[in-house]
């Protein structure tokens, strides 16, 4: 039996495109309100005409703990607080390690890990009052570091333990914390990658199968999200088919 999501409201990072757009239209389908967030607002405002429920359009930076706050703070103030967070904003800019730019590290790190901490901090109080859920979006590269996607793979790995150790802590208030690691999906993602061959790596990879449609993944949080209390989908892991 699936749980309307009615009167619950879910904050949503990394709204703007992708994964993340294609589950804030999900979940206000199943009945939430939702707060879109990410640095491109016009995406998010453009985002928030189009959905069924209410919906607020938030400028946020994860990487900004400032930003992360003011998001918060004007979520609270709109919907009285939050009871699910989709962690969902992330970069990944592949690459090998010999050479590497390392100012793309610390982006991935600051952006994929450090951000999603800072959220969740933000976020815990309001959401173990509401006995709420916290949906870590991490990646098959949490599970299987590849040779040039090392610090994607271990910011993705430490999202994933991350959620765990959490979910140890806060299940026995009522919180459910789920960890989802999609695989290739077709978003935005890989048209940051600064380097030649990885760009052509994985355009190369893209033509080779059939990808995961952002709606795939939203379909696998609205899942996780809508189901009784006493029901925890700790870990999805969804992959396309063709992807060997
Ligand atoms: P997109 O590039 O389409 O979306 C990424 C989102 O993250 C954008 O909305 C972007 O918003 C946001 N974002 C990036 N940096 C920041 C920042 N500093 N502050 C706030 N928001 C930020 O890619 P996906 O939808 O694919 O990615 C969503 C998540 O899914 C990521 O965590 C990714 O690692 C994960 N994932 C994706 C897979 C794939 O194959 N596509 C596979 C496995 C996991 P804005 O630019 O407006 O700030």
């Amino acid at each position: 039996m699936s749980i309307t999501l009615a009167g619950k409201t879910a904050l949503i990072t990394g709204a703007s495109s992708g994964i993340g757009a294609a589950t804030a239209r999900t979940l206000s389908e199943a009945g939430a309100n939702v707060v879109l967030t990410g640095r491109r607002i016009e995406q998010l405002e453009s985002l928030a005409e189009s959905l069924p429920n209410e919906a607020l359009a938030v400028r946020l930076d994860v990487t900004d703990r400032a930003s992360v706050a003011a998001a918060v703070a004007a979520t609270v103030e709109k919907f009285g607080g939050v009871d699910i967070l989709v962690n969902n904003a992330g970069i990944m800019l592949s690459g090998m390690v010999e050479g590497a730019d390392v100012e793309e590290w610390t982006r991935m790190v600051e952006t994929n890990l450090l951000g999603s901490l800072y959220l969740v901090h933000e976020t815990l109080p309001s959401i173990l009052s509401r006995k709420g859920a916290i949906v870590q979006v991490s990646s098959t590269s949490g599970r299987f570091a590849r040779m040039g996607g090392a610090v994607y793979a271990a910011t993705k790995f430490g999202v994933t333990a991350f959620a765990e150790a959490l979910r140890q802590e806060v299940t026995s208030r009522g919180v459910r914390v789920i960890t989802v690691e999609p695989g290739f999906t077709e978003t935005e993602l890989t048209s940051h990658i600064t380097n030649p061959a990885m760009q052509d790596m994985a355009k190369g990879l893209a033509a080779s199968m059939r990808l995961l449609r952002p709606e795939d993944v939203a379909e696998a949080i609205r899942y996780s999200v809508t189901q009784p209390e006493h029901v925890s989908v700790s870990e999805i892991l969804i992959r396309p088919t063709d992807e060997v």
